[in-house]
């Protein structure tokens, strides 16, 4: 059988396209290599500007119900400094990764994608009007369009993001959840700690969750420093020299274990090749810094799915850069500036003289908060 659409990967990014497409009446083939449920190294909050995407997929309703509380606050933890925005307004909620990738998987099967799982395309190549995706069960499906939504951090073969030599720089990726911490209320800080960031949010089930990106020389200063583990050695950094985070997590409990992934690739990269879109991370990553990586991922596939349901998918490239271009470029600022103890402190400087200032980075980021 010949598929309209064959999704490879059934994170936010595929599974979104997967729904889309199949209530449209594409027949749609979701090829996912890992074991759902699954956690996944990710701050978990999902802007407002991708409620319109959940309720087109037609899970809104019961993203809301699964969902931690409305974030109300956007702030800044750096240091002693601990800013919040004075304005409560409507910025977005958090949700687990091992409930949301879940949810939007059930959805595009619910809409009729078929889904081929646990299973992993290893090669794709064209015959004639035909994709063919070999998978390492020795099967191959046959599809039309071919759509990449498989992330960014273990993409292998033809999706590798090309590597580059290990640099300083690189940042390594870590989270986990914690209960019973102190975290106001409605608040979402951005950490910015030396030779890193990360951020802090009400997730599902009481729980807060810490993601984080740190520098490759900072990791190792911290665990020559803080010995035990690297993630031990994260926390340890980040509770030092960060009081808000100790403040509000000095207390807390661990809940399951630390995640860790990288190094990550933030970046733009190619839309369309050879026959194939890419869609979320694969396409164009933004630093975390922003939060914004999943609310992209959905969004991008909302995007793609809206032209090729018109015909019209030979726009979507240039579509895709006018949408996400400009934040991806935003969350680079950002990211520099957090993780440089110059403009950190120039910064705090600033947001302290003009709070106003905390809104606008986060609609520079891509949000749009709705009235709380
Ligand atoms: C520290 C940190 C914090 C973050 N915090 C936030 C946040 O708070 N909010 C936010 O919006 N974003 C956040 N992000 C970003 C967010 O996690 C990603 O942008 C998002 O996961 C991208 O979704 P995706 O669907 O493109 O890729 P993924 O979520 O990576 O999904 C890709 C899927 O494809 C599958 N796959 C890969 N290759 C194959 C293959 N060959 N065959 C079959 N299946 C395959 C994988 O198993 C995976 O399930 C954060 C990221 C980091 C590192």
């Amino acid at each position: 059988m010949r598929y309209d659409a064959l999704i490879i990967g059934a994170g936010p990014a595929g599974s979104s396209a997967a729904r889309l497409l199949a209530q449209a009446g594409w027949r749609v083939a979701l090829v996912e290599k890992a074991e759902f449920p699954r956690r996944k190294v990710c701050g978990e909050f999902i802007s407002a500007t991708t409620m319109p995407v959940l309720k087109d997929c037609g899970i809104a309703v019961p993203f809301i119900a699964a969902a931690g509380p409305l974030v109300t606050r956007v702030g800044v933890y750096a240091g002693k400094t601990m800013l919040a925005a004075s304005r409560e307004q409507a910025w977005g909620r958090a949700l687990g990764r091992e409930h949301l990738d879940v949810m939007l998987r059930d959805a595009a099967v619910a809409a009729g994608a078929e889904l081929f799982a646990p299973v992993e395309v290893t090669a794709v190549r064209r015959e004639a009007e035909s994709i063919i995706c070999t998978l390492d069960d020795g099967s191959s499906l046959d599809a039309r369009t071919v759509i990449a939504a498989c992330g960014s951090w273990n993409a292998k073969g033809m999706f590798a993001v090309p590597s580059k030599a290990a640099s300083a720089s690189d940042l390594f990726a870590f989270k986990a959840h914690f209960s019973g911490g102190a975290l106001p209320a409605g608040l979402m800080p951005l950490l910015a700690f030396p030779g890193g960031y990360g951020g802090l949010v009400h997730t599902d089930a009481g729980r807060t969750s810490l993601s984080c990106c740190i520098r490759r020389d900072t990791l190792a200063a911290a665990r020559a420093s803080h010995g035990g583990k690297a993630a031990e050695a994260v926390l340890a950094h980040i509770m030092e020299t960060t009081s808000g985070v100790q403040a509000a997590l000095g207390d807390a409990s661990l809940q399951g274990n630390f995640l860790s992934t990288g190094p990550i690739h933030p970046g733009i990269r190619p839309r369309f090749d050879n026959g194939i879109y890419f869609t979320g991370n694969i396409a164009g990553e933004a630093h975390p810094v922003i939060a914004e990586g999943i609310s992209m991922a959905i969004q991008s596939s909302g995007l793609l799915a809206r032209l090729l349901i018109a015909h019209r998918g030979e726009t979507y490239a240039k579509e895709w850069k006018k949408h996400f271009a400009p934040r991806i470029r935003a969350a680079s600022v950002f990211a520099h500036l957090a993780m440089r103890a110059p403009t950190r402190f120039a910064s705090l400087a600033v947001i302290r003289a003009m709070p106003g200032l905390l809104g606008l980075g986060a609609r520079l980021s891509g949000k749009a908060p709705i009235s709380a």
